[in-house]
This record gives structure tokens, C-alpha cells and sequence, in this order.
């Protein structure tokens, strides 16, 4: 066994002048580390002495940070979601999460609606880019065929559809008859979905909110009104880190 025999080094500190302390105080966060906390004026000679005194009680809160620290990176899925779900098709997804030392990221989708997230999940950026990137395909797979369904049904055609994560709008309709929809749509209920769908075919015909506008949805959807109202309240069933 070798023992280590140097002189014990002082915890690594920073000093901070404070204009209200009246005394030096320490302060130990999982930021900034260690920090000394001193009155203007106070003779910076006897800090060293100080902090020594005080060794066991900054190993000890140290320790506690480290923990705290540890705890933070092993358990992400706090951070992370672990269920996401598609109200508009009543499904729900388990996600789970695998840590490797690769520097790629794949999601996976296994049996049973489990989605497996493998790569450096102490990125949670990365890690919500992908879930985003995953959402926005299955947006494609299902809200595309459903918008086809849609128009087929209420004889209102469209030319392209394209699924993108607009920050403020449901979808859209440009002048070319090609409809922009959020993937979003996914997480709100299917009355809905099925009225914003209604809503952009009839701007194929009408490019504007008139009064003969409205008159299409009417007829195409009878209880346009209060699906309309209840459209803008609906945001809150996306997560926010969406
Ligand atoms: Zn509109």
C-alpha cells in the first residue's frame, strides 16, 4: 500500500467581495465550487488559515455536491421523458434510455411501443433533438395519409403536404394548394386534428378567414365554432421541450 504523505493542499477556492457580508462565510454549490465569501475591506492574508479550519466541513459538503452531481447525470430520465403520447391516435410510447460511449445517437422502436434512445444520454440536447427528429417522421406517417383521408372525404384536393414543428401554427395552406402541417397535431385530439385538416383545405379555395371562408368550414364542419375555440386553448397538451 502507498501512502500518500505530501502536506494536504487547501480545497481549490474562489473569493468573492461581498458589499453586505459583515463576516467571511463559505459556500459550497454544484456550480461554482467552493466560494469565500469576504466584506469589502477584509485582510485576504487570512483566508487560507481560515478555509483550513473549515476542511471538514468542505470535504463533507463537497461530497454531498458530487452526489448531488452524480445523481443529476445517472438518473436523465427525470429529465428526459419517458412516456410520450399521441392523444390524436390514442397511443402511447415507453421511452427508454441507453447510455454509450459512442458519440452517435439512434432511436429505436422495438415491439410493444417502446422506443429505445442509445448514445450519450448525459446530452440531453441531443437527446431531445432526436425524440423531435423521431416525432416529426411519425408526424409524417400518420398525419399525411390522414390529411389524404380528409380530402378525399370532404372533396377538397390539395397538391403537396409537407410535416414540419412550427413554433405558433397548426399547419398552413399556400397559394400553390401545398399544406404545411406541425407535427405537433400528434399530441392534441382527433376532433381537432380532423377540424385543422378541414380548416387548410378550405383555404384551397378561400386564401382568407371572409365570411364565405367560414361559410366552407361550416358546411364541410358543422361544429367548426367550438372546435375552433378549443384548437386555441389545446397548446398546453404539447410538451413544452417540443
Ligand atoms: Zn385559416
Amino acid at each position: 500500500m502507498i501512502f500518500d504523505n505530501r502536506k494536504q493542499d487547501l480545497p481549490r477556492y474562489t473569493i468573492r467581495i461581498s458589499q453586505k457580508a459583515k463576516y467571511l462565510r463559505l459556500k459550497i454549490t454544484a456550480e461554482s465550487g467552493l466560494e469565500v465569501i469576504v466584506p469589502k475591506n477584509y485582510d485576504h492574508k487570512r483566508i487560507p488559515e481560515i478555509v483550513r479550519q473549515k476542511q471538514a466541513w468542505v470535504e463533507k459538503a463537497t461530497q454531498k455536491i458530487q452526489a448531488q452531481r452524480q445523481n443529476l447525470i445517472s438518473r436523465p430520465t427525470e429529465i428526459l421523458p419517458t412516456q410520450l403520447i399521441f392523444k390524436s391516435i390514442d397511443q402511447s410510447w415507453q421511452i427508454e434510455y441507453i447510455s454509450t460511449t459512442s458519440s452517435k445517437f439512434s432511436a429505436i422502436e422495438q415491439p410493444h411501443n417502446r422506443l429505445v434512445v442509445s448514445g450519450d444520454i448525459t446530452d440531453l440536447d441531443s437527446c431531445r433533438e432526436l425524440l423531435r427528429q423521431w416525432i416529426a417522421r411519425k408526424g409524417k406517417q400518420i398525419l399525411i395519409p390522414w390529411l389524404k383521408s380528409v380530402s378525399q372525404s370532404i372533396e377538397l384536393p390539395f397538391n403537396q403536404a409537407t410535416v414540419r414543428g412550427q413554433k405558433t401554427r397548426w399547419a398552413s395552406c399556400s397559394i400553390a394548394k401545398d399544406i404545411s402541417i406541425n407535427y405537433k397535431l400528434l399530441f392534441i385530439a382527433a376532433p381537432l386534428v380532423h377540424y385543422v385538416f378541414v380548416h387548410e383545405l378550405c383555404h384551397t379555395v378561400q386564401m382568407n378567414h371572409s365570411a364565405k371562408f367560414w361559410a366552407l368550414v361550416g358546411i364541410k364542419e358543422p361544429s367548426y365554432q367550438e372546435l375552433d375555440r378549443t384548437l386555441r386553448q389545446t397548446w398546453q397538451d404539447v410538451p413544452s421541450w417540443i
